[in-house]
């Protein structure tokens, strides 16, 4: 059975990753009312938003969070709550070329605080990223929601300047905000640029893995459905004016997450190719979560290798046939 009060929500970037799991969470678990708002870039799955359209549960407006007048037509109502996904999200194209980071994940976000101030929602969460801590040695603690903003890449900078606004509208305005900084997610519809995707469809292909640097880089792996119960018990119990660090404490060296998936795929290991180090590019994340789990309960559902499996074979069973 579906528990809980209805909610009718916005979410931007639900067409995207983590936002597209957030909504089938939802569907699942839930009863809201949901619309999501998303532009389409090239990250997005607009299949999965048509097919989500017959549920009446579910209406999608495509718009431009840095737009006015697209927010304007969203904003036909009162949200009880908006979960604010909607960013360019990948590293390397930030490297490549910032504008459209700057205007998505710092203007867009800036956008939604001005209609948060005219009433818009009754609260919003601000999905934001680890990154925006910088770098660990191998021998220091873990982030906490306490460690300073020390972002290293364009894409972690403008992350970063997003939660100040957000940080600087709830202490300026009292607006009902929060911020989540989780680590790096895998799972169902990640797209193929990112990191595990990237392994799997170049193993599938029998192609070269290419690996930055020396592939001792450590990552925090979080599986996206545990991020969605993570921001689900935010979005019911969370306190304005906090940041949540959401963390998978899974942390792996890159070279040898690749050899646990070649592996779970039957492909050899002589596929690896190192290639010339990523520039700015961050030697370790790891979050502590303990606020998360002290103060709302929230756990993890299933074991690393367990979720890594399901993802691979998830990876596969969608685009090994057309390969
Ligand atoms: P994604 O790139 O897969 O999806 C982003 C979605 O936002 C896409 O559907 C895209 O069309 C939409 N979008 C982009 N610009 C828009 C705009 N101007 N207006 C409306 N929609 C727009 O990203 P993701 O991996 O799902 O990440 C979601 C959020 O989580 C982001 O804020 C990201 O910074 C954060 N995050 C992601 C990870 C990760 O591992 N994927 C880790 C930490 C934080």
């Amino acid at each position: 059975m579906k528990g809980g009060r209805s909610l009718n929500l916005l979410i931007t970037g639900g067409a995207g990753f983590i936002g597209l799991n957030f909504v089938h969470y939802l569907l699942k678990s839930a009863s809201h009312q949901i619309t999501v708002m998303d532009s389409l870039t090239y990250a997005s799955h607009p299949d999965e938003i048509q097919e989500l359209t017959s549920n009446p549960k579910f209406r999608f407006i495509k718009g431009n969070i840095a737009n006015k007048n697209d927010l304007n037509a969203v904003m036909d109502q009162q949200y009880e709550a908006i979960i604010h996904f909607a960013a360019e999200s990948h590293v390397d194209n930030s490297i490549q070329n910032a504008d459209d980071f700057i205007q998505t994940n710092i203007v867009g976000t800036y956008e939604l605080l001005q209609q948060l101030k005219t009433g818009a929602a009754k609260k919003m969460i601000h999905v934001s990223t680890d990154e925006v801590y910088g770098t660990l040695t191998p021998a220091q603690d873990p982030f906490t929601e306490l460690s300073p903003l020390s972002p290293n890449n364009p894409y972690s900078a403008t992350k970063a300047s997003s939660d100040l606004l957000v940080r600087a509208y709830y202490e300026t305005f009292k607006l009902p905000l929060m911020t989540t900084r989780c680590s790096n997610n895998f799972g169902p519809f990640q797209n193929k640029e990112k990191f595990i995707p990237t392994i799997i469809y170049s193993a599938l292909q029998n192609k070269k893995i290419p690996i930055y640097g020396d592939g001792q880089q450590i990552r925090d792996w979080l599986f996206v459905e545990d991020h969605c119960k993570a921001i689900s018990l935010i979005l019911e119990k969370g306190t304005s004016g906090e940041v949540y660090n959401i963390g998978g404490g899974n942390e792996r060296k890159n070279i040898d997450l690749v050899k646990r998936i070649l592996e779970i795929m039957g492909k050899p290991e002589s596929l690896i190719e190192y290639i010339e180090d990523r520039k700015g590019h961050d030697r370790r994340y790891a979050i502590d979560s303990t606020k998360l789990q002290n103060k709302l309960n929230w756990e993890q559902t299933s074991t690393f290798d367990q979720s890594l499996v399901k993802t691979v074979e998830w990876h596969m069973n969608k685009f090994g046939a057309s390969i």
